[in-house]
């Protein structure tokens, strides 16, 4: 330290108090950074780095304009990163020394509130994770943007915190300091998200209020951590949080990470974003505030009938009435993010222009509320009687904010003349004022004869008249006071023009004064609405994601479901409503699912790529949209409600956790028959094939087996092993069905038709055929396929080469070698084939 100047030393101070942040430390007109953060910002920035002197070594440093600090930051927060804005707390011009300088905000992911950083159509939550022990975690949420709070208390395990949080928008974790090594890992791993620490602690003081409702302990205790970090964060009060809900999770449809994936609920597997997806579908929100709860329905399908239905009915009955539902989608477009906008006033940085699409945001809801009353439907009257349009607040932003303010609030010109008294004198003053001064031009020019006279304004010298030099005989003397002189002019002044000056200067500066105290009056008479306000936000985007599910549900001719109380399913003609999209030219083909009481697993085989998969995710999907409230992509649809949802299907490896293919289908599967009841629905995708023949086999029929004897969940399973499908002999409840495909001109054409009963063919030659690999490989396969068949229990790789040297494809060798050499080229390709990843390939390679 001591080798280092001062202000070094104070940077070093400071920084070993931010130690994973960058330290944006304020310099004049420059952030700068130095060190290790200095040479890292100008990485991730591509900024210039440099240096300075710092004794024996040079300091590397790099610095960035302050007035342009925004994108910088917003690039290294949306890269996870965090930065402490570093300013000086002290007028350079009254210190001797070094300025005062200190953290006066820590910008992280989880904590952002300026609009550059945040999506529209997301929340920003900050979660904190709170172990209790080693099955009992509390998570917390937090989003400052919205000043939404919730928590769930988590009593099975650490995977289901993972479960919890992974696709949920959560930008920040914050985790006790010692938490165990292998859980960080797992959430920053898994989740990719930022981590930072936080001491347990009790709620503070002043939001403890925000607790009091809590029933468990725990659940205050998880919030301790969670609001001390937004304090150290935030460094200011925050009046806009709301109360802390319970999320009952045991109330919600439990999706775990892996079927969330796998799914492909909110984004596809290849991490491509939002397209795709199941939410890209769906999503026909006009508002932000209806796209952020669109996600959170889907986040958390329901279990309650009766709430279900509720949503049908309102679905149902927007869907009836296309030209009121268009009027009302109209109306709701031109609403504001209600939400962030209420936000921003409790948190203080709200503008005037914020305020202003505040007030045209409210001035819409008299409309939407009498345009629900136009349905038919009594659910929507319900809807409509709920909403407080909140005229006060409305008329009172109408009276006091002018419509073209601008979004500087110390500037002027926000506050409507009329609002206040002393606010129009003042304005008069410097008016009439003005007039005066315009008026002197005409008075001047007269008394003194001279035509090319002119008053004008410049910052330093205020009001003068200006006269040029070749008229300078004509000024009268002793009336004008010269103040400036010009190369060929002269600049004067008057004692009246300078009276007038000052009036209309003192009038102008009280004014701007009056206007920003008169602001944060009308800003902290809105703040009295914070709550009403958030209300109305909720109540708005409900009404839009209703719209949005009877539009898609209309466009895309969805129909409204029925909720079964016996365990089956019944879908006629189901569709699965991602891949018809992407298919757009109805080329899709409509499938059946029939499972009575009496049959819980469907077994279902067909060639590779004859869309036994897409089968699969069709059912899960639209029982996941028939649980959100949505209409299902069908032509008439009976099904249960169910608990949960479990998948294994083919994902790409889990390269994150560098577990194997196996290993990973091992552990879903694991996951699945460990937690599901008679009422979950479980997918399993070719199960086994990530292991040899033999034992991929035996596990996949004891995992049928399991099932059927001991879950009796209702079960797609699809498999490639064709002796699994005589288990429908031993497993009543077991049922084969097999895609249809057919053969044509030697070549297999597929139908994507589900019919009743086993596959009876292995297509997978055929496949292949229609991939075009060469002729001799497909007459090899052939001939080895007919082998096998001779030969079923016998091993694959038993079987004899042939010995006519087909494999010269592959081989290097000349046709004459030894059938002994073809062997071993045969076991080469073996091998070759064995090593290559074929979930990361297309049917081409
Ligand atoms: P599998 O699981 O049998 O290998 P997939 O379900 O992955 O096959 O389907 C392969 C491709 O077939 C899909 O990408 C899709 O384009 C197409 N497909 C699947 N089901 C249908 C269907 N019902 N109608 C039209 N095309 C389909």
């Amino acid at each position: 330290m001591a080798k280092h100047t001062p202000m070094m030393q104070q940077y070093l101070q400071i920084k070993a108090q931010h130690k994973d942040a960058f330290l944006f430390f304020r310099l004049g007109d420059f952030y700068e950074m130095f060190f290790e953060d200095a040479t890292r910002a100008a990485q991730e920035l591509e900024i210039t780095l440099t240096s300075r002197d710092g004794g024996d070594e040079r300091i590397p440093m790099c610095g960035i304009p302050y007035h342009s600090a925004e994108n910088y930051i917003k690039n290294l927060i949306e890269k996870g990163f965090k930065v402490a804005i570093c300013e000086q707390v002290e007028d350079p011009k009254h210190t001797k020394g070094v300025v005062k300088r200190e953290v006066v905000q820590l910008i992280t992911p989880g904590t952002v509130m300026e609009g550059a950083m945040l999506q529209e159509e997301e929340n920003n939550f900050l979660a904190a994770v709170t172990p209790f022990d080693n099955q009992t975690y509390v998570v917390a949420y937090n989003d400052l943007t919205t000043g939404e709070n919730s928590v769930a208390l988590i009593n099975d395990g650490f995977d289901h915190v993972l479960s919890e949080l992974y696709n949920r928008p959560v930008k920040e974790i914050v985790v006790p300091p010692d938490m165990a090594e292998d859980k960080s890992t797992a959430l920053v791993e898994r989740l990719g998200i930022t981590l930072s620490t936080e001491e347990e602690s009790d709620m503070p003081e002043e939001h403890l209020n925000l607790v009091l409702d809590l029933p468990v302990e725990k659940l205050k205790t998880g919030f301790g951590r969670l609001f001390h970090y937004i304090q150290r964060t935030q460094k200011r009060s925050m009046d806009h949080l709301m109360p802390v809900q319970v999320i009952e999770l045991q109330q919600y449809m439990t999706l775990d990470m892996y079927s969330k994936r796998n799914l492909e609920l909110m984004e596809t597997l290849r991490k491509q974003g939002k397209k795709g997806s199941l939410l890209w579908v769906l999503d026909k929100t006009v508002t932000s505030m209806g796209a952020r709860l669109l996600k959170k329905w889907l986040e958390r399908p329901l279990l309650n009938k009766s709430m279900i239905e509720t949503r049908y009915n309102q679905v149902e009955g927007l869907v009836e009435q296309f030209f009121e539902r268009e009027s009302l989608r109209e109306a709701l477009t031109s609403v504001y993010d209600l939400e962030r906008l209420a936000g921003r006033v409790a948190y203080g940085n709200v503008n005037a222009r914020d305020l202003i699409q505040l007030k045209q945001s409210l001035s819409k809801v008299p409309e939407i509320k009498t345009l629900l009353q136009s349905f038919q439907q009594p659910e929507l009257h319900k809807l409509a009687d709920n909403i407080d349009p909140l005229q006060e607040v409305h008329d009172f932003l109408e009276e006091s904010i002018s419509d073209d303010a601008p979004i500087t609030i110390k500037e002027g010109n926000i506050i409507k003349d009329g609002f206040n008294g002393q606010l129009d004198d003042y304005r008069d003053a410097a008016k009439n004022g003005k007039q005066w001064i315009a008026e002197l031009e005409q008075k001047e020019r007269q008394e003194t004869g001279i035509k090319s006279l002119k008053v004008g304004y410049n910052r330093v010298f205020g009001y003068y008249i200006e006269v040029t030099k070749a008229n300078l005989h004509l000024l009268p003397e002793g009336r004008y006071e010269r103040k400036q002189t010009l190369t060929n002019a002269e600049r004067y002044i008057t004692p009246e023009l300078k009276e007038k000056e000052s009036l209309i200067l003192e009038a102008q500066e009280k004014s701007v004064d009056l206007e920003y105290e008169l602001f944060i009056q009308v800003r902290d008479r809105v703040k009295q609405f914070i709550r009403p306000l958030q209300e109305l936000a909720e109540q708005i985007s409900g009404i839009d994601v209703l719209q949005g599910f009877a539009t898609v549900s209309e466009t895309n001719q969805y129909y409204r479901p029925t909720i079964t109380d016996n365990r089956t399913v019944n879908i006629d003609k189901g569709r699965h409503p991602v891949v018809e999209q992407v298919m757009k030219d109805d080329s899709f083909v409509p499938n059946d699912v029939k499972m009575g009481e009496d049959n819980d697993i469907l077994l279902i085989t067909g060639p590779n790529m004859s869309g036994k998969s897409t089968y699969m995710r069709q059912l899960a999907l639209t029982a996941i949209m028939a649980q959100v409230g949505c209409f299902v992509p069908c032509e008439s649809a009976h099904l249960p409600i169910f608990d949960q949802i479990f998948t294994r299907i083919g994902a790409a490896d889990d390269l994150v956790s560098g577990q194997s293919t196996f290993m990973v289908e091992m552990m879903e599967a694991k996951h699945a028959l460990t937690n599901a009841t008679e009422n979950s629905l479980i997918l399993l995708d070719e199960i086994g094939r990530g292991t040899s023949t033999y034992d991929g086999m035996a596990l996949a029929q004891a995992i049928v087996e399991h099932i059927h004897e001991h879950i009796h969940a209702k079960t797609l399973f699809s498999t490639h092993y064709h002796e699994l499908t005589e288990l429908d002999q031993s497993l009543s409840k077991l049922k084969n069905v097999h895609v249809r495909a057919e053969e044509y001109e030697g070549r297999v054409v597929f139908l994507h038709q589900i019919q009743d009963g086993a596959a009876d063919e292995s297509y997978g030659i055929h496949v292949a055929q229609l991939a075009e690999l060469p002729s001799e490989l497909i007459q090899r396969a052939n001939s080895l396929l007919q082998q096998f068949e001779g030969s079923s229990t016998e091993k694959a790789k038993e079987v004899e080469p042939e010995q006519d040297g087909q494999l010269s494809l592959f081989v290097e060798e000349k046709q004459s070698e030894k059938p002994q050499a073809m062997k071993s080229n045969e076991q080469k390709v073996v091998n070759k084939l064995g090593n290559l990843n074929l979930l990361e390939m297309n049917p081409i390679e």
